[in-house]
């Protein structure tokens, strides 16, 4: 099916009425369509077809037949790498149109979703370097016998996907699990199912072998839920709520699935006063309000040393209140709305208990003026925030961040590790003595000492703690999508001790 078949218009409204399995674009039998709300405006922009349990068993054959044949038999590891670097430039050449598609679907500036369709390219490329590079090991259990590991692709994973960054975080498990040649369902989120099914277009212009690339859209607890249960997954990649993620391993473990979560955080981003204030500034307000605060990494608490925290708290405030908040589709527009009704209420909610607690408001808080539909909030600071409020332990996935003062390096790193999440921590110092005491004192999966956003294709990136399981990205995230199987080969011309002889 080319594009445009896939696009056709009932009441005016785009609808991709067909799904990826096996290769083919299906009509799911349920016949649902998912509607899809433009956050800038409120309205329905697109629908989508809800894979049911039909669909989930039928992209689950596909994926194990696909395990069954060329991919897993005959293709080497070089050629895996080659499907995976075709994948990447189809991704670049049709950039634009997909970030269109995922800017009205998520509500992100274009000049963001761009930038992370050009990203999840990279990421595709690295995984397809890292194919061939994926090896066991030979062991010297004995010098008269060969014992050497495989790894092995796991099998069939599915990929359940949050919202927030719909491809991004569909590369980051796309590029690992066909790299260690696995076959993979995509279960994008409901709120954005759209680019998604762009990947399984994708994936079918790359030839890539039926069923190796699966694509259900559809609900979390129906189409997520089968997945996760389903006998025949052998690994389910998920990024989202870590709720979501209990769940998930409630429903794996009965077929103990391997499991990898990414869920979330609740940042430190520590500046001591001798640290680059400005640059502390500029990158602490790009780490708190990109993505209108809906990323998992954002750096949400933001932590000052005390002779300089009402300088930095009134400077952040003001250019917090300087943030041009608007439509994604709008060259101008710095930051979009939120991405569904659901979470800018979850955000209102947040603003109205960090007033409750006493915390001081010293920017936006409200709807911004001028936009009287679609999501939007301002971005927010509260200053003077306790650590132990739920402003400053729950994530909140908005643009509002919480600010507090600390007096001296045991105490940032108390307050900083004062969380039931550790995804990201940064700290701001001059001092490197300081900079790795703190780096090593915090627990997160990634510490930035002096910068923000070091997310990088070639760095392990996870959480501690209930920010996750596992790790993505880096060579090391390919063996996440493997199994080893360790070999042992006798060599030796000894007979074997006959322990029954007598
Ligand atoms: P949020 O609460 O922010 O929407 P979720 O963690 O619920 O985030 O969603 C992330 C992904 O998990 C989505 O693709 C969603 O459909 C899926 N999901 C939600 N509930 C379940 C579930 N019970 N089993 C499997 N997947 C689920």
């Amino acid at each position: 099916m080319n594009n445009e078949e896939m696009r056709l218009p009932i009441e005016g409204v785009q609808t991709f009425e067909k799904v990826f399995i096996g290769g083919e674009w299906i009509a799911p039998r349920g016949g649902r369509l998912i509607e899809s709300i433009d956050p800038a405006t409120e309205e329905v922009w697109t629908r989508v077809a809800e894979s049911g349990l039909e669909e989930v068993d039928l992209a689950v054959a596909a994926a194990r037949q696909a395990m069954q044949g060329p991919w897993a038999r005959y293709f080497t590891a070089s050629q895996r790498g080659e499907y995976l670097r075709r994948f990447a430039l189809l991704l670049r050449r049709d950039a634009e149109r997909i970030a269109h598609l995922e800017s009205r679907d998520n509500g992100k500036p274009l000049h963001d979703t761009e930038g992370e369709i050009s990203k999840a390219a990279d990421w595709l490329d690295f995984f397809a370097g890292g194919a061939d590079k994926l090896n066991g090991s030979q062991i010297p259990v004995r010098p008269d016998a060969l014992a050497f590991t495989r790894r092995e692709p796991i099998g069939v994973v599915a990929a359940i996907l949050p919202w927030n960054s719909p491809i991004m975080m569909a590369a980051w498990k796309l590029g690992p699990a066909l790299a260690a040649g696995n076959a993979i369902i995509l279960k994008p989120a409901e709120q954005t199912p759209v680019s998604a099914l762009q990947l399984g277009r994708l994936a079918q212009e790359a030839g890539l072998p039926p069923g190796v690339v699966n694509v259900l859209p559809g609900y979390g607890p129906v189409a997520g839920a089968a997945l996760t249960t389903h006998p025949g997954v052998n690994k389910v990649a998920f990024t989202g709520d870590w709720r979501t993620a209990q769940k998930i391993m409630q429903a794996a473990s009965g077929s103990l699935k391997r499991c990898t979560f990414e869920c979330g955080g609740k940042s430190p981003f520590i500046v001591f006063e001798d640290a680059d204030l400005d640059k502390a500034l500029v990158v602490g307000l790009n780490s708190a309000f990109r993505s209108t605060g809906q990323s998992c990494s954002i750096a949400s608490r933001i932590f000052v040393q005390r002779p300089i925290y009402e300088r930095f708290a009134s400077a952040f405030a003001e250019r917090a209140k300087a943030i041009r908040v608007g439509n994604p589709l709008d060259a101008h527009t710095h930051i979009g709305p939120q991405t569904s009704a659901d979470q800018l209420a979850k955000t209102q909610r947040y603003i109205g208990l960090g007033l409750e607690s006493g915390a001081r408001l010293i920017a936006g808080g409200g709807r911004p003026p001028g936009l009287d539909r679609g999501y939007f909030v301002e971005p927010t600071v509260f200053a003077d925030v306790r650590n132990d409020s739920c402003l400053a332990q729950e994530e909140v996935f908005g643009p509002v961040i919480a600010m507090l003062p600390f007096d001296d390096e045991a105490e940032a790193v108390s307050l900083a590790n004062d969380s039931n999440y550790g995804l990201v921590a940064a700290v701001w110092t001059q001092d490197i003595k300081r900079a790795h005491r703190v780096a090593a004192a915090v627990e997160a999966g990634l510490v930035c000492v002096n910068t923000y956003g070091a997310t990088h294709w070639m760095l392990p990136y996870g959480g501690f703690k209930l920010s996750g399981i596992g790790r993505e990205n880096s060579l090391e995230s390919l063996l996440e999508y493997t199994e080893v199987k360790s070999v042992f080969v006798d060599l030796s011309d000894q007979r074997p001790a006959d322990r029954f002889a007598d």
